[in-house]
């Protein structure tokens, strides 16, 4: 993994969308069926909005029916970080960019095939890259 990026919340205010500040940098959730890449099926590679680092690929997403965009598991396991999330009364895994430590949402293991994982992750929290 690349070198990690620091940077204080007011920075991140500076560069990020206000939607995006909120998911990324304050955990936030989009409302489901809200975001862009929820019905995304192009073939492509989906970056951390807030630092460009490759998290999933087109090939693991898959239409979860949850309104947000789903991926059966991340390019490599490094390129994720999880840990334990007990906001809001749930007992959750809350999936983070391991390089600028951005929320990007939860992993639940109701998925698809071939992992059995759901990585639900928010549209604001990804750019899409589309690739041949
Ligand atoms: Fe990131």
């Amino acid at each position: 993994m690349a070198e990690k990026i620091k940077k204080s919340e007011s920075e991140w205010k500076k560069e990020l969308t206000p939607e995006q500040f909120n998911i990324l940098r304050e955990k936030g959730t989009e409302r489901p069926f809200s975001g862009k890449h929820t019905n995304n099926k192009k073939k492509g590679i989906y970056r951390c909005a807030a630092c460009g680092n490759e998290l999933f690929l087109s090939d693991a997403k898959f239409d979860s029916g949850t309104g947000w965009p789903s991926f059966t598991a991340p390019i490599s396991d490094d390129m994720v970080e999880t840990e334990e999330d007990m906001r809001h009364g749930m007992q959750r895994t809350e999936v983070l960019c391991p390089k600028c430590g951005g929320h990007l949402g939860h992993v639940f293991d109701d998925g698809s095939k071939p992992t059995g994982q759901r990585f639900c992750i928010n549209s604001v929290a990804l750019d899409f890259k589309e690739e041949d």
